[in-house]
């Protein structure tokens, strides 16, 4: 397999192709419907639900089907700032995907903080104790589980036991953890979220859980007044079979990590200069982001893909434009430093012979882009 882009999105499992393609044909009923069809189809979506919240450790009626993590998070922001003053204050990992940082400054406006970014990646549970204790403390702490563009593990546990404690809402992007890692602590969490395409679900698909909330689509009463809108069934269906099976998969994704971390050092060997963030910290298993010693990361992109290896900027999300990235922002990387990076992210299916081939497709590339350097007046970043 030479995907190395899990992060931006993963492959369908088999079975939630299956699961997806059968619900099309067969179980294409509204769930709403007051007929057989629909109750079959609402008592189906309930035991999906039911088998979800019970791996969470949350109670069924905690778990919202939405369009995705994108939605999840917004409706958190919303439903908070709908529930406090507008002098409250909401306080972020600098590392947040736009979904979270841009509902928080859209709906706490000027009303935004953010934790300071350590050197590795993490942010400090000693500064958000210390932001919990002022007179005024935020409404809302926001904190992602991992990063989806460095793969870093944030102190989530931590920080959702110290919330508790104080009283505080406490959201978790957890969207590329789930699928990844031992989901068991995020009960902990006031509220959570993920999006089945990050671990072999469709697309459009998510869940948000834990506390209740004001829906932020109106207009229907669906998902028990929580989420107006026709219920996606075959997406919902094909999330929960893409989700049972990672859950049940019994793969060591220790091994998997040494296996990244063996092409980090090979890596290294092949550039001296070249820096990988977070190596330090605790890292998902999956994910390398590194800044390249010479040469754009479009360029290495481009040649990498041409290869036949698909790999990325950053996030998939900041692609479009430079400086886009909030790890690059948060760890305040240069402009060159910026535009040299490049994220490699497994998932699963990736064997050690397929990195193995990403390590000689990256020196290759690099020969290449040497080449054409020396042909070519213009100066590489
Ligand atoms: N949060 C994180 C950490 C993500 O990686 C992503 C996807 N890049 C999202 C939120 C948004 O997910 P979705 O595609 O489901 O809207």
């Amino acid at each position: 397999m030479s995907y190395f882009d899990n992060n931006a999105t993963t492959p369908l499992h088999p079975n939630a192709h299956e699961v997806f393609v059968k619900a099309l044909s067969e179980s294409w009923a509204n769930p709403s419907s007051p007929y057989r069809l629909g109750a079959q189809l609402r008592a189906s979506l309930e035991i999906c639900r039911e088998e979800i919240s019970s791996i969470f450790g949350v109670s069924h009626d905690k778990v919202v089907f939405t369009s995705g993590a994108t939605e999840a998070n917004n409706s958190v922001f919303f439903a908070l700032s709908r529930s406090s003053s507008s002098s409250d204050r909401v306080l972020l990992s600098p590392f947040e995907h736009p979904s979270v940082t841009d509902a928080a400054e859209y709906w706490f406006p000027k009303r935004v903080d953010f934790l300071r970014a350590q050197p590795d990646g993490t942010i400090c549970i000693s500064e958000l104790e210390d932001y919990l204790r002022i007179s005024t403390p935020p409404v809302l702490v926001s904190i992602m589980a991992a990063s989806n563009e460095s793969g870093v593990v944030q102190p989530w546990k931590e920080a959702a036991g110290i919330c508790k404690s104080h009283g505080i809402h406490f959201h978790c992007d957890s969207t590329q953890l789930i699928g990844k890692k031992n989901v068991k602590g995020l009960s902990l969490c006031s509220s959570f979220i993920s999006s089945a395409h990050k671990f072999g679900g469709p697309k459009g698909v998510g869940w948000l859980m834990g506390k209740c909330f004001s829906p932020f689509l109106i207009g229907g009463q669906q998902e028990k007044g929580m989420r107006g809108g026709t219920e996606n069934f075959a997406a919902v269906s094909s999330s929960h079979a893409a989700f049972l099976a990672v859950e049940n998969s019994c793969i060591d994704t220790s091994e998997l990590a040494a296996i990244r971390d063996r092409f980090e050092q090979q890596m290294l060997k092949l550039f001296p200069d070249l820096k990988i963030i977070g190596c330090g910290a605790r890292r998902l298993w999956n994910t390398s982001l590194m800044i390249m010693p010479d040469f754009e990361n479009f360029r290495w992109v481009g040649k990498l893909d041409k290869l036949g290896f698909q790999v990325s900027t950053g996030s998939a999300c900041s692609t479009s434009k430079f400086g886009g990235s909030p790890l690059a922002t948060a760890l305040n990387l240069s402009d060159i430093e910026s535009r040299r990076l490049v994220r490699v992210s497994s998932y699963f299916s990736n064997s050690s012979a397929d990195w193995a081939a990403l390590l000689s497709a990256f020196d290759k590339t690099f020969m290449e882009l040497q080449e054409e350097s020396r042909d070519s007046a213009v100066i590489s970043l």
